[in-house]
């Protein structure tokens, strides 16, 4: 590699997808110097740190997706590296619950969704098996997922930072550095920052709610516009969260990206519910009322966010609704744990999902990457990127050797 050059790849993007891209090309390629750069003061500072904490199955993803591949793959992997670097996580196992006839063959499907993807341990269970597991749930059907599990996904992202640096002495991940543009040369390409300009072969754009911007500033057309979804939660108080002993799932609305309010007993031992999913006016705007010019005019004036949103204008509003009412709120939180009431919940965190949409209105489902001749943008990593991101990371690793030409 070419010494005068300052890195052989820049990653954009220090969330965990970024993070596990970068320690997984490190470790197939001990030789190549990588940076991360990541434009906020601190690590996994959006959706990644943001998130449910959920190690997801793979139970409900269209069998042979990337997003069920990786994320049973990952999940394992996930499972083991929190093993060996001791990261705080608890396989609790997880309960999906119908609590209307309507809901049942819905259910039925996601059952036998969950065993063509091979998921270990599922089985139905009855409303007596229900209160079993969760003494305060009511359901009339439900899905026990064993293997589901709770983590600490900053503490992995942290580690993945610390491994990449210790893996080579010219590798950085650099907090605070905003990549604002790119000068391209035939060899190589000036990365432009906040904090001055690196030189680099190579770009992985691993840019989360901007990612489309960063595919722009590349000459990449992305084909798909990143539309943010604001998810809030409301958390149990003391005396209420023994309410809850794991993790308690409705079952979701097949129309929809989303998996519904759920509960989620967190790792520090918290119980939080949510989240729900409404249109932010702000790619990172974390209260109800947060608006950007830039950001709206962007999602508004694209015609697929305005498809979606004639095609799904009563779901939207509704959820808009209840994003403003603490009593909607609730309300679907008692249709799975009915004895819930106000002074059992108060409002604790939000974060917001960068959600791909196609030109033709729909959601863009499973992970999305678009290759260049010097460059790989991961262009959508919605949930369960977190849970698979090692296995997303090795699958960006394999792309990066044979788009780059790297040397083993
Ligand atoms: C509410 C919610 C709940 C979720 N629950 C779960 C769950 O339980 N389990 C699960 O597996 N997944 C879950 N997910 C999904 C998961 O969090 C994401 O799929 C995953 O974190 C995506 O990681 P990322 O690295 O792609 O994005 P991010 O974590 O968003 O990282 C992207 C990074 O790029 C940086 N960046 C952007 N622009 C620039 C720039 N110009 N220069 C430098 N840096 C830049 C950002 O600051 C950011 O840190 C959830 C997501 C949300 C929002």
């Amino acid at each position: 590699m070419n010494e005068s050059i300052d890195f052989d790849i820049v990653v954009i993007g220090g969330g965990i997808v970024g993070l596990a891209s970068a320690y997984k090309i490190t470790l197939s390629h001990p030789d190549i110097r990588i940076a991360v750069l990541e434009k906020e003061e601190k690590l996994a500072a959006h959706q990644t740190g943001h998130n449910s904490g959920v190690i997801h199955s793979g139970l409900y993803y269209k069998p042979g997706s990337n997003k069920t591949i990786t994320c049973t793959k990952g999940r394992k992997e996930m499972v083991a590296f929190a093993k060996k670097h001791r990261i705080p996580h608890d396989i609790c196992g997880k309960i999906i619950v119908a609590t209307k006839e309507k809901e049942l063959a819905e259910l039925e499907r996601i059952y036998n969704n969950g065993l063509e993807n091979k998921i270990e341990g599922i089985e139905k269970i009855s409303p007596e098996q229900i209160r079993e597991i969760e003494p305060f749930c009511e359901g009339i059907a439900g899905i026990h997922v064993p293997g589901t599990g709770i983590i600490d996904f900053v503490k992995v992202a942290e580690k993945l930072a610390a491994l990449i640096e210790t893996k080579g002495n010219n590798n950085r991940v650099l907090t605070g550095y905003e990549v604002t543009g790119f000068d391209k040369h035939d060899f190589y390409t000036r990365v432009l920052t906040n904090k001055g300009d690196f030189s680099t072969k190579y770009i992985i754009n691993c840019a989360g709610l901007q990612s489309d911007r960063i595919a722009r500033a590349d000459g990449v057309e992305p084909g798909v516009k990143i539309v943010p979804f604001r998810g809030d939660y409301y958390e149990l108080t003391e005396t209420a969260k023994e309410k809850v002993k794991a993790l308690i799932y409705p079952v979701p609305d097949p129309k929809f990206p989303f998996l519904g309010v759920h509960f989620t007993r967190t790792i520090e031992d918290m119980v939080e519910c949510g989240p729900n999913a409404v249109f932010s006016f702000k790619r990172e705007g974390y209260g109800k009322t947060d608006f950007d010019v830039k950001d709206t005019w962007d999602a508004l004036s694209y015609r697929g966010t305005l498809k979606m949103f004639i095609k799904n204008w009563r779901y939207g509003l509704g959820e808009y609704v209840r994003a403003f009412s603490r009593k909607l709120f609730l309300r679907s939180l008692q249709r799975l744990v009915p004895s819930l009431q106000n002074e059992d919940i108060r409002p604790c965190k939000s974060g917001v999902r960068a959600q791909a949409v196609g030109r033709n209105g729909r959601p863009v489902d499973d992970f999305k990457i678009k290759r260049r001749k010097n460059s790989v943008h991961v262009l959508n990593a919605p949930s369960p990127a977190a849970t698979a991101s090692l296995a997303i990371g090795e699958y960006i690793s394999e792309i990066a050797t044979e788009q780059f030409k790297l040397r083993d």
